[in-house]
């Protein structure tokens, strides 16, 4: 039989930082939002001290330091890189996954016996355990929803749990709505109106009236909820909707110049990622904001444009995004972020003529160039204009860990 099978990472943010620092393991650790803002990851010992997710820092400092909590701020960097090392290795052992956020991907899997297919998910727990250094929960059953539900069971357990229909009859009498996937706040609270609580109670509610109160949402959560899997969405990398290098700054800002060296260097990180996935960009916007909590909220900009034919050199993006950002730069007004997004992207052998004719080839070999130094010597070996990260309009980033394992500068040393 047919199963859906989630990989979840355990408390991934953390998992990371843990690889390199195998002495904080069974230690409370937490991993704080860019600009050392919120809490966005917390180890089970954090969890159990009652500190909640997204927490502003300096409300828990007291605690955390009480506590003996060792304090990271965001290495995404890291991240992203153990991220694309467990995804690899399901990919490789699963063949096609469904990425469905940093940490986590949906598989299919055909189960002859629950037994054996635990056999199977303890060996890839193991694998990817022992590979890449994070602990993950794999959750199996007849749908993604339950599949969600499955990983989980054993989160705090074994880390494998498989869910058949005829457990999850069981169980979903007494299961509450509020532990459904999907299910958040907002929707939780209009179930609790219409007296929806368990899962059970949802299920045997009228089907016109879940559509006319949750609408196609609604009738989709039903029948996963009843082991009918809706259709799994599938992973292109070249069909990736769109790619964005945004960040706040520690202070801010109205000189024009700071803006437009960071647009400059998120322009540089977006279409480096541009390449090195094999695509092109059609269409490019950019975001000036300002500090959320004061006057100027509103004199925030984004512009945007479609460029003339689809490109992933960083020399022709940069003109565009300096003419866009001049034209919605406005005087005096203190910046607080500036970002870049990329969007309409599409396969790197996709060529495409321009609106006159003239594919205008730019010099890509002087762009691979660039990325192999960069790659061998270091991010931002060689730069374009004013690419360089700043001290002066970067973020705080006050407890951040080395980038193990994408620069050769950070890696790590032993005596
Ligand atoms: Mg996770």
């Amino acid at each position: 039989m047919k199963y859906i099978g989630l990989a979840d990472c355990n408390n991934f943010f953390v998992s990371c930082e843990r690889v390199f620092r195998p002495d904080l393991w069974g230690r409370p650790v937490v991993v704080l939002s860019s600009n050392d803002g919120a809490i966005v990851a917390r180890s089970e010992e954090v969890k159990k001290l009652g500190v909640p997710m997204g927490v502003p820092y300096f409300k828990v400092r007291d605690e955390l330091e009480k506590a003996g909590a060792k304090v990271f701020s965001s290495n995404f960097d890291l991240y992203s890189d153990i991220s694309k090392r467990v995804m690899d290795t399901l990919h490789e052992e699963l063949g096609v996954i469904y990425q469905y956020s940093v940490d986590e991907a949906f598989f299919t899997m055909e189960v002859k016996s629950v037994k054996e297919a635990k056999i199977e998910l303890a060996r890839l727990k193991t694998l990817i355990q022992k590979n890449v250094g994070v602990p993950l929960s794999f959750g199996l059953a007849p749908t993604m929803t339950l599949a969600k539900y499955a990983s989980e069971l054993e989160k705090r357990g074994s880390g494998v749990s498989v869910l058949t229909m005829k457990d999850w009859e069981v169980q979903r009498d007494t299961v509450s709505l509020s532990e459904i996937w999907g299910v958040g706040g907002a929707t939780t609270q209009k179930m609790r109106e219409h007296n929806l609580i368990t899962v059970a109670d949802f299920l045997s509610a009228d089907n016109s009236r879940i559509e006319k109160i949750f609408g196609v949402n609604g009738t989709r959560l039903g029948s996963e909820l009843r082991g009918i899997p809706a259709k799994m969405p599938e992973n292109d990398e070249a069909q990736q909707k769109s790619i964005m290098s945004t960040r706040s700054f520690s202070k801010t800002t109205t000189s024009l110049a700071v803006l437009e060296e960071a647009l400059a260097y998120h322009t540089a990180r977006a279409s480096e990622e541009l390449r090195s996935s094999h695509s092109k960009a059609g269409k490019l916007s950019i975001m000036l904001g300002t500090n959320r909590h004061s006057e100027w909220v509103l004199q925030g900009a984004t512009s945007e444009s479609v460029l003339p034919y689809p490109t992933n050199d960083t020399i022709v993006l940069l003109r565009e995004v300096e003419r866009l950002a001049r034209a919605i730069f406005v005087k005096d007004v203190p910046y607080k972020k500036a970002g870049v997004v990329l969007s309409q992207i599409t396969a790197d052998d996709h060529l495409q003529l321009d609106l006159f004719g003239s594919q205008q080839v730019s010099d890509n070999k002087l762009m691979s160039v660039i990325d192999t130094v960069n790659k061998n010597l270091g991010k931002d070996s060689i730069t374009i204009g004013r690419a360089r990260y700043k001290e002066s309009w970067g973020s705080n980033h006050n407890f951040q860990s080395s980038r193990y394992t994408t620069s050769w500068s950070e890696i790590m040393r032993l005596r």
